[in-house]
């Protein structure tokens, strides 16, 4: 029956990793690599609990089964052979934190066959500390599954990244989301029956990440989200509309001055563009910030080609010189003259 049936999306991983939980040939550690939001966490706890599953052996039982008392300890986090260690308020995972995780693998089960070491943000463990890891996952002791989480396994040490194997979280298609959403939570089906298209916007913003949309979902981040949606869209308006530069200026001033906030606002803008240049070679594209494809095929035809790139290229320009922490006045000032280029 279904591999992790509560895990939406990464099909073929799923499938993957249950046929080796059944046949008992998991490997003694795997990195588990995905977007912040993209369920590492979840789908860590779920390899914890089919391997612990007391229906393991059973071929037409769901995998895990989620109602065994195995399950239903690792599933709400209260298995005490179930190790989870992050960098909490940290930059970094210490060599510290990493040496006491390796103490408690040298100690035996007290409820489980195996005991799991879920190791969050991997990818900023200090290379003391993975270094201090790389033993135990040379030679695990017996009875230890080893289970790292990253954002990207580039932050990891060669070394290390050689003795995992890597899982890929793939990104959830909008339509998942959705339906995963209206069936979970009562504050998305509340915003759907609230029409607008505004979960949609929460879903398009969410990039194919559950736990990224759910955060969205909450009051507050919800209105500051719809609320950078339409500074964003009021900026594209301008730039494509054939603003004049008091104008564009205008709405370029709605940008937030916070260094933070301003790098999130450029990250849209950037996407909204690139679905204005999409839309113009292919009607059908998938969009990555518009969810009215009508609204977003309206601007496309007002701006050309050329035009549009010069829109991005200076959006680019303008989020790399954040990054390298530019001076924002600035940088408005230089990102207004380029948008508004020669009319
Ligand atoms: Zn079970």
């Amino acid at each position: 029956m279904a591999c992790f049936p509560d895990f939406v999306g990464s099909d073929a991983l799923r499938e993957r990793i249950g046929d080796a939980v059944r046949q008992n040939r998991l490997s003694h550690a795997y990195l588990i690599e995905g977007p912040e939001g993209s369920g590492k966490r979840t789908f860590a706890r779920m390899i914890a609990a089919a391997v612990s599953c007391e229906k393991r052996a059973d071929e037409g039982a769901d995998l895990p089964c989620g109602e065994c008392p195995n399950c239903k300890k690792i599933l709400s986090e209260r298995s005490t052979d179930v190790h989870y260690l992050d960098r909490g308020d940290r930059a970094t995972v210490s060599v510290e934190q990493v040496r006491d995780i390796r103490r408690e693998m040298s100690l035996s089960p007290t409820e489980l066959d195996v005991r799991f070491f879920i190791l969050d943000d991997a990818d900023v463990m200090t290379p003391a500390a993975q270094n201090a890891l790389l033993i135990s996952l040379e030679e695990p002791p017996a009875g230890v599954l080893i289970l790292l989480l990253a954002e990207s396994a580039d932050g990891l040490l060669p070394t290390v990244r050689s003795r995992v194997q890597t899982l890929r979280l793939e990104p959830v298609s909008p339509a998942e989301v959705k339906r995963y959403l209206l069936r979970e939570s009562p504050e998305a089906r509340k915003l759907n029956g609230e029409g607008k298209n505004k979960l949609d916007a929460v879903i398009a913003a969410s990039h194919g990440r559950i736990g990224v949309a759910l955060e969205y979902l909450t009051p507050k981040r919800e209105a500051a989200l719809l609320k950078t949606r339409e500074t964003v869209a009021s900026v594209i308006r301008a730039a494509v509309g054939g603003a004049n530069y008091r104008e564009i200026c205008s709405a370029v001033s709605l940008l937030p001055s916070k260094r933070q906030e301003l790098a999130s606002h450029l990250t849209a803008l950037i996407e909204a563009t690139r679905d204005l240049i999409v839309l113009k070679r292919s009607p059908d594209a998938p969009l990555l910030f518009y969810v009215d494809r009508d609204e977003a095929a309206t601007l496309a035809e007002k701006a050309d080609y050329l035009k549009l790139i010069a829109i991005y290229d200076a959006l680019r320009d303008a989020a790399d010189a954040i990054r390298a922490n530019g001076n924002v006045g600035t940088v408005l000032t230089s990102l207004s003259v380029a948008v508004r280029g020669r009319t």
